[in-house]
């Protein structure tokens, strides 16, 4: 038994912490030093160190806990993750106002606008008041479970400020600006990939198995809906109510306003779209919802989006600039691709030197040429692109641009076939195609190599240390530490990488191989489908093509991909060289029998924390709920059950004690 003083200890020092960390991330209004704080830590880390009995898993030393992950475990929505309705420009806000008004037949109703934040949604579950799953936003109905990254947040509460409470969230993970030039900073001097902006950065880390590396990033997290949520001592009919109500339980709320009417909100919109610089986090847009809950609930949803919400899109931003040249790079499939070189610009958050001009028809269609002021903004996530000639501003001295008829790398023919846009390299040994498709082999989405960069593979293969991807596996520190820039310390760390390699997820290795038109969401699909290489490469077109979301183009594709000898030599090598390439076993199974069964807790159990409880549910197959509907299989009551009682006495849910709720659990055995 431990000594009561030192139970008591724990509990105040848990206390006092969870106060300074809502202090400093949510409030930002620190009342100790970083000093002070960490002595905290460190005194409850000793103390839970020593007495291993106390820890518990919503302590506030347990952010970074456990083993790395196997493979993401899916959680169902109980509350399905619609996506937003978007307006672009005032005149489809009116709309958006026009059509509420028609379903509701009344005009007295308020908006709540807020920042669209451009991050990844996160999706919380508090049970008993801690936190119990977090998951991302997946289809909308199955998502993925996140909550080992999701709980180094320092801006999530493992616990809630208020006791025993019962809720689901929503709100978004994302890295603010400044953050982010750190975090990319660091990543270039440690000569790792950097990213392509903060979301991508802050997706990227929650999608990780292992929680240290999601520690070692910036990420925030800022809660902007509640989604359901019980309790008789309180009752929020506004999202107003709800967006306070999150911050008293320790959230990190973000700037609102309410209007009351929908010219109140265009001029809000707009006057965002200069002042977006100013905040210290991307945001994309705004988002416009309605205040009051039971419109809400009156207005309903279609299958994809709320009607009582929508996104503001905030138009993208363009730039002009000058071309002072035109070059042609070769891609991994051999593509030949004109870019423009341009005046450096400031876009959207960085600096823009290069724009895609896509293929040759591109450039005639837009009529670039060298020496030409141009218009660009950024397409979609990342690749810059020009949008038109500014042809007023044509001096004479423009230059066209000619596709050039040998490949700018290899010196071969180059050729294009009738149909298509694309001009490609012939030449199948040419470097350019080599270093690309050995570049995409170990870029993050893949096998994500750090330190196996642009000048170290020129080097490799201009050394011929190696030849395509799989021999990266096969060469050892001797090998390194003769080249630029490589010493000691350097070549071991690229050696360790890339053995560290050897056992990444299926679908990133599926990625990895460069299949043509097999993205890393197809991967994913097809990782879905096969257990392994061996059984992708046994597939045929038929098979292929009967999978959502595969076409024909990608199934062909797939299937001359494991015809080709030498890929199928390639494979061999990296078989040989024990890289994994097979789908990692979950662990043992077990029984299924609460299959389709959604459970319900009420009151404190003898037994079993709630979250120990809902672990044991869900690992038997039964889904666990935080409200009573007439749809919940069992209500399971243990002392001091609350309103969840009467409820499900009221809708003739069937009711175990902590008793019959064991006899249940194990009648799988
Ligand atoms: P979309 O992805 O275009 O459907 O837009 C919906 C996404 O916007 C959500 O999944 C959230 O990730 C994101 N979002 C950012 N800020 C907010 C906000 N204040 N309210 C709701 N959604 C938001
Ligand atoms: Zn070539």
């Amino acid at each position: 038994m431990v000594d009561k003083k030192i139970k008591k200890r724990v509990k105040e020092l848990r206390e006092e912490i969870r106060k300074h960390e809502y202090k400093y991330y949510v409030l930002d209004n620190p009342e100790i030093s970083d000093y002070e704080y960490d002595q905290l830590m460190k005194k409850l880390e000793e103390l839970e160190e020593k007495h291993p009995e106390l820890k518990t898993e919503d302590s506030p030393t347990q952010r970074v806990g456990g083993e790395p992950r196997d493979e993401f475990k899916k959680v169902e929505h109980s509350t399905q993750v619609l996506s937003l309705d978007n307006a672009f420009g005032k005149e489809e806000l009116k709309d958006f106002d026009d059509r509420i008004k028609r379903n509701l037949s009344t005009d007295n109703y308020e908006y709540i606008v807020e920042h669209k934040i451009d991050g990844l949604s996160a999706i919380l579950r508090y049970e008993d008041s801690t936190l119990d799953i977090g998951a991302t936003r997946g289809n909308g109905l199955v998502g993925e479970d996140v909550t080992h990254n999701l709980k180094t947040i320092n801006s999530i509460p493992l616990k809630l400020r208020k006791e025993n409470i019962d809720l689901q969230l929503r709100g978004e993970v994302f890295i603010k600006k400044e953050d982010f030039k750190e975090l990319n900073k660091k990543r270039e001097e440690e000569e790792k990939n950097l990213f392509a902006n903060p979301r991508n950065a802050a997706a990227g880390s929650i999608r990780q198995l292992d929680p240290r590396v999601a520690a070692e990033r910036p990420l925030s997290f800022i809660a902007y809906d509640l989604v359901e949520f019980e309790d008789s001592q309180k009752e929020i009919n506004s999202h107003l109510q709800a967006l306070e109500f999150l911050k008293e339980l320790g959230f990190n709320i973000n700037w609102y306003q309410k209007c009351n009417d929908i010219k109140e909100v265009i001029e809000i919109c707009e006057k965002w779209v200069k002042k977006r610089e100013e905040i210290d986090f991307e945001i994309d847009g705004m988002v416009i919802k309605i205040n009051q809950l039971s419109l809400r609930e009156k207005l309903g949803s279609t299958s994809k989006n709320p009607r009582w919400a929508i996104a503001y899109k905030f138009p993208a931003q363009q730039k002009t600039t000058k071309v002072k040249d035109i070059e042609v790079t070769v891609g991994r499939t051999g593509a030949l691709t004109p870019n423009a070189v341009l005046e450096p610009v400031f876009l959207d958050g960085s600096t823009v030197s290069r724009a895609t001009l896509h293929n040759e028809d591109e450039v005639k269609r837009k009529d670039v040429r060298i020496n030409d002021t141009v218009l660009v903004q950024k397409a979609g996530d990342v690749i810059p692109e020009v949008v038109k000639v500014i042809k007023e501003k044509r001096t004479g001295n423009e230059i066209e641009f000619e596709m050039p008829d040998k490949c700018p790398v290899c010196g071969e023919e180059v050729y294009r076939e009738e149909d298509e846009a694309v001009t490609r390299c012939t030449n199948i040994s040419c470097p350019a195609q080599r270093k690309e498709s050995i570049l995409h082999f170990v870029s993050r989405d893949a096998m994500d190599i750090d330190g196996v960069g642009p000048s170290l593979i020129n080097q490799l293969l201009n050394n011929d240390l190696i030849e395509d991807y799989a021999d990266l596996y096969y060469l050892n520190k001797d090998d390194l530490i003769e080249l630029e820039r490589m010493a000691e310390k350097s070549s071991k760390n690229v050696i360790e990488a890339i053995e560290a390699s050897k056992d990444r997820e299926l679908n990133r290795l599926i990625y990895a191989l460069g299949i043509r038109h097999v993205g890393s969401n197809a991967s994913r699909i097809l990782t879905k489908n096969y257990h392994s290489i061996e059984k992708l490469k046994s597939a045929d077109k038929d098979e292929l093509v009967k999978i959502d979301e595969i076409g024909p183009v990608m199934a062909d594709s797939i299937v001359n991909f494991f015809k080709s000898e030498h890929n199928l030599k390639v494979l061999k090598k990296l078989r040989d060289a024990n890289v994994k390439l097979k789908k990692a076993k979950s662990k043992k199974e077990k029984p299924q029998h609460l299959k389709e069964k959604s459970f319900v807790f009420t009151g404190a159990l003898e037994r079993y924390t709630r979250k120990e409880a809902s672990d044991l549910v869900r690992t038997y197959g039964g889904e666990v709920k935080s409200s009573v509907s007439s749809k919940t299989s069992y209500l399971v009551v243990g002392d001091n059950p609350g309103s969840k009682y009467e409820q499900a006495q009221d809708l003739d849910v069937k009711i175990l004690d902590e008793n019959d709720f064991v006899e249940l659990l194990e009648g799988g055995n």
